[in-house]
């Protein structure tokens, strides 16, 4: 019983680590096009690092941090998502001196930890790949980051999909966004949920994003913040809009979607699968701008936009969009060996192919052809070396392509001085 893994947690075992790999790789080459480069930032921090941005009354807050003492007696936390350390590390470095490109733009990837309900597409540990641009204020780099998750999603080879947005405003818009709900709230208050009577008194605008049903009802009614939205805040929101029209980007507007982390200011986003089967879980991606946060910890005022992505959800998305991801991966060449006196040789041939820039592996366990030859099969070999005592004797080897049945003998020495020649005399189709 004890040795079974947390409550939350995953093993991602060979053969489903493949599409992992795959996801990953697909999105650092397109964040790299979009000229984002790579962070990693420790996966604990200083438990204020997570307050002071995501907010006193967040329920990654006030439910879900995995935060203890050290034994020096400082109040840690794993990390619960990412923007908060990234943030920590850009003012820490003061990546926003003359010497850095503006906007500095960098994303993570990497496990994040919530204490929560473990459900499909919800974990205690989880991955998240997201972005951060620190520096402008552009509603044209709202758009290009979201351009930039909708891409990805379609490079995935995913097709039911819909982005959500909606603005937060500035300060100003909040503060009088806040007055009207806590109006329309306060006579409601008693048929709200427990938890949202305690968001009313703490923090309204998180009655917006309760998940119980009878506060739905009332949240649809609410006012809408586009209503309240100051003069910066409403022209910044009209020229996102504006653009994601002039780019013929599908869009919908849902003035009572809110984040669950308190840094977001004007533009937020969702984009959730329409792929059936999800449940609840079927926000891929969140994200949005936080003008805020960076002087919230310390740094000069500086703008920021940025997303995350659940990989978990991902992958539950692609499976149930039917699309097929890379499972095996390849093997150029095995080296069945038949007998004690070969051992040495066999390690010989296997190295000087691996040295040669090929994938390549050998029986270790002595078992007998049939056992080889199936394992070759399995690891899906493209080239099957055989290497017996009459082979050894004769200073030949048997090479045999698995896909032609087409088998040669060569020299030994072949092999040791130029696989790759007798790899593509091998592998190249007749009559080319
Ligand atoms: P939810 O409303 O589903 O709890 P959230 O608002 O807490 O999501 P964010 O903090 O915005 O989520 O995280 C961004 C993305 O990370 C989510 O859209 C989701 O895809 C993923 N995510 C968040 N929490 C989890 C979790 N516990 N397990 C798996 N994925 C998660
Ligand atoms: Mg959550």
């Amino acid at each position: 019983m004890s040795y079974q893994r947390p409550k939350g947690t995953a093993d991602l075992l060979p053969g489903e680590i493949e599409k992992w790999q795959f996801i990953e790789e697909t999105a650092r080459l397109l964040f790299s096009d979009y000229q984002y480069q790579e962070i990693r930032t420790p996966m604990f921090e200083h438990i204020e690092v997570i307050t002071r941005s995501v907010g006193d009354t967040s329920d990654i807050v006030t439910k879900e941090m995995y935060d203890f003492y050290d034994k020096g007696n400082r109040h840690i936390t794993l990390r619960p998502e990412g923007t908060a350390p990234v943030v920590r590390s850009f003012v820490e470095n003061k990546l926003f001196g003359p010497e850095y490109t503006k906007p500095y733009k960098v994303y993570y990837t990497g496990p994040m930890f919530r204490y929560e309900r473990p459900q499909k597409g919800r974990l205690r540990q989880f991955h998240q790949i997201g972005v951060e641009a620190f520096g402008s204020e552009n509603p044209a780099t709202d758009v290009e980051t979201m351009m930039m998750a909708l891409a990805y999603f379609e490079q995935l080879g995913m097709s039911e999909f819909h982005l959500v947005i909606n603005s937060l405003g500035d300060p100003e818009t909040r503060q009088n966004y806040r007055q009207a709900l806590i109006d329309y709230l306060t006579p409601l208050k008693d048929e709200l949920s427990e938890d949202s009577q305690r968001r009313l008194n703490e923090n309204p605008l998180r009655v917006l994003d309760s998940k119980d049903k009878r506060d739905k009802q009332f949240v649809a009614d609410a006012p809408s913040i586009l209503d309240y939205l100051s003069e910066p805040a409403k022209k910044h929101f009209d020229e996102v809009v504006a653009m994601l029209d002039a780019l013929e980007v599908p869009y919908q507007i849902d003035s009572n979607m809110v984040r669950g982390l308190d840094y977001y200011t004007h533009t937020i986003f969702e984009i959730m699968s329409d792929a059936k089967g999800l449940g609840a879980q079927n926000t891929l991606c969140a994200g949005g701008r936080y003008n805020q946060l960076v002087a919230e910890l310390g740094g000069p005022e500086t703008p920021g936009f940025g997303f995350a992505i659940g990989m978990e959800r991902v992958l539950l998305v692609l499976e149930a969009e039917g699309v097929e991801l890379p499972t095996s991966h390849q093997l150029d060449a095995y080296v069945v060996n038949l007998g004690e006196v070969v051992n040495l040789e066999a390690l010989k041939v296997v190295q000087k192919i691996r040295q040669a820039g090929f994938s390549a592996d050998r029986d270790v366990l002595n078992r007998k052809a049939k056992g080889q030859f199936k394992t070759a099969d399995r690891l899906n070999a493209t080239l099957v070396l055989t290497l017996g005592e009459s082979e050894l004797e004769s200073g030949m080897i048997n090479v045999k392509a698995m896909a032609t049945r087409k088998e040669i003998q060569v020299p030994l020495t072949a092999i040791y001085e130029d696989f790759g020649a007798v790899y593509d005399q091998m592998t190249k189709e007749e009559g080319e």
